[in-house]
């Protein structure tokens, strides 16, 4: 399975910052592109203004969400489609800072599968993010929260090799605390486990990447680990020079 690096921009990035992804762009020319798949996942105000550039590059373009809807009145929110059109390939969904920051209406799993169904309806790949938090973990539920989320955020009967689970531990998220490489084989491996319970030999096609303070020094080790199918890179991803040498490891 081609692993999947993929770059999370949250809330930054004002036009001058495209000199970054030209960066990125330039350096991956130069260099012998491992066999991965790459996507920069930016504020919705980037999208128009950043394809252009990535023409003819290893880059795809994603974006953060998308509303569950096709349309309507949905005030500051963007749609599926919308997203689309802009040439992104991939969307992130569930990503934790929604799930905790966009209130009780916000960011339930049920929404979150119903995001993701329409993005495949799109033909947008989402990168569907579940983890637990410090709380969580330090009670032992880590595991039954994870999937928990897992069975709730996913869309059934969707082309699941389209679709990418992000573990993202919520206390290793911009902390600079990396999971250890044990704890990230042993979710990984319950999460394979647990996706073909779910669908059986088909849960096999769903990447499962790692997100959670990866950078140049760590990627490696993390990418080398058993069912590691990618990473999900906030920080790290906003300067070429500490994204470039992420996409390199995954080689
Ligand atoms: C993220 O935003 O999904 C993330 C993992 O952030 P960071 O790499 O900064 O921890």
């Amino acid at each position: 399975m081609k692993p999947l690096i993929a770059g999370n921009w949250k809330m930054n990035g004002l036009l001058e910052s495209r000199k970054e992804i030209g960066q990125l762009v330039d350096n991956l020319g130069e260099a012998k592109m491992p066999d991965c798949d790459v996507v920069l996942c930016l504020p919705f105000t980037l999208l128009f203004p950043s394809v252009k550039q990535l023409i003819d590059s290893p880059v795809q373009l994603g974006a953060q969400d998308c509303h569950w809807a096709e349309n309507g009145a949905h005030t500051g929110d963007i749609s599926a489609s919308m997203i689309k059109e802009t040439g992104c390939s991939y969307v992130i969904v569930g990503h934790s800072e929604r799930r905790s920051g966009h209130g009780e209406h916000g960011e339930r799993s049920q929404f979150i599968a119903e995001k993701a169904k329409i993005a495949l309806a799109q033909d947008l790949s989402p990168i569907v993010c579940v983890g637990e938090s410090i709380d969580e973990r330090e009670a032992g539920m880590a595991k039954t929260h994870v999937l928990d989320q897992i069975k709730k955020s996913l869309p059934r009967n969707a082309a699941l090799d389209k679709i990418a689970i992000a573990y993202e531990p919520i206390w290793a998220i911009g902390t600079g605390k990396t999971a250890t490489t044990d704890d990230i084989a042993e979710m990984h491996g319950w999460i394979r486990e647990y996706l073909v319970d779910l669908f059986g030999e088909d849960g096999n096609q769903v990447r499962i990447l790692y997100g959670g303070s990866v950078n140049g020094s760590n990627a490696k080790e993390i990418l080398d680990t058993e069912n590691v199918n990618g990473v999900l890179v906030g920080g790290a991803s906003l300067k070429a020079v500490d994204f470039f040498p992420i996409i390199m490891a995954a080689k």
